[in-house]
């Protein structure tokens, strides 16, 4: 028997079309009876096309809550720009836990005048941006680099005096030139602090550093293990009821650490890292 391309197609397009008149009738029967216990399986793959979606609904509803509502964020920028001209003032002795140490200092300096106190500010501010476009309220412990301190058990307490969630202060460091890198430091934990507080910067100290990872920043090769320094001797996180850790984000004296710290790239990077880091810290 003969089966041409043609004739299959004949064949085809008849079956087909007894097949359509088949399905007109039954859905004709169906609707003609409602009661019917069992209509007839209609063919899927023949429904009509989907309507365009309707926009005016979907508009009115409410939109997703920003992450970090109802959240209040900390950030102290380490030093301050007038504490170059206030050596005495800065050079007092303050509370800082198991024991007392100067006011604040003046901060890292790198060899072109770029000072730490101002890289901390411009970061800062950066965050800050990041955070409350998540939805976040920010608190910082100085707003510009023209004052003087605050000093250390100032900063140390900030974070129980505003009721923030956490506190993140803000450094760079001045080590020696073939040092690189960031690193994380978060309390050892001392008499006066409690052990939870200690447990809970731990947690924000390691999301910091594998974020900071995330975008590419690389852990010091000169200080701490993997990106993490634990530290009991600085007033800033002793003093802290909040968790709380510090941010060396990299070497001032290093030409490619200064070269990111001082560009828009870098402290761009800097600061998602640090918004994404609070925002799983908060979530977790
Ligand atoms: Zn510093």
């Amino acid at each position: 028997m003969s089966s041409s391309p043609t004739n299959v197609a004949r064949r085809w397009a008849r079956t087909g079309l007894v097949a359509f008149v088949a399905l007109i009738a039954a859905a004709g029967l169906a609707a003609c009876a409602p009661s019917d216990p069992e209509p007839p399986e209609l063919d899927t793959e023949a429904a009509p096309a989907p309507l365009p979606e309707e926009p005016a609904e979907e508009s009115v509803e409410e939109p997703a809550p920003a992450p970090l509502d109802g959240r209040l964020i900390a950030i102290d920028p380490g030093h301050n720009g007038g504490n170059f001209d206030a050596p005495d003032e800065i050079a007092r002795e303050v509370d800082a836990g198991p024991e007392t140490k100067r006011c604040n200092t003046v901060g890292a300096v790198a060899d072109d005048g770029y000072r730490e106190s101002r890289f901390n500010i411009e970061l800062a501010r950066r965050l800050r941006a990041m955070l409350e476009a998540r939805g976040a309220e920010v608190v910082m412990t100085r707003e510009d680099d023209d004052g003087v301190g605050p000093c250390i058990d100032e900063r140390g307490t900030f974070g129980q005096d505003t009721g923030a969630d956490l506190m993140i202060s803000i450094h760079a460091d001045g080590a020696a030139e073939d040092g690189h890198g960031f690193h994380v430091i978060r309390p050892g934990g001392w008499e006066g602090q409690s052990e939870e507080v200690v447990e809970r910067s731990s947690r924000l100290a390691t999301q910091v550093r594998d974020h900071l990872v995330n975008y590419g920043l690389t852990p010091s090769n000169y200080v701490g293990e993997d990106g993490i320094h634990v530290r009991s001797d600085l007033g800033t996180l002793n003093l802290s009821e909040v968790p709380a850790v510090l941010l060396e984000a990299g070497n001032m004296h290093n030409d490619d650490d200064l070269a990111m710290l001082r560009s828009n790239e870098g402290q761009d990077a800097l600061g998602a890292a640090l918004a994404d880091a609070i925002e799983h810290y908060l979530d977790g």
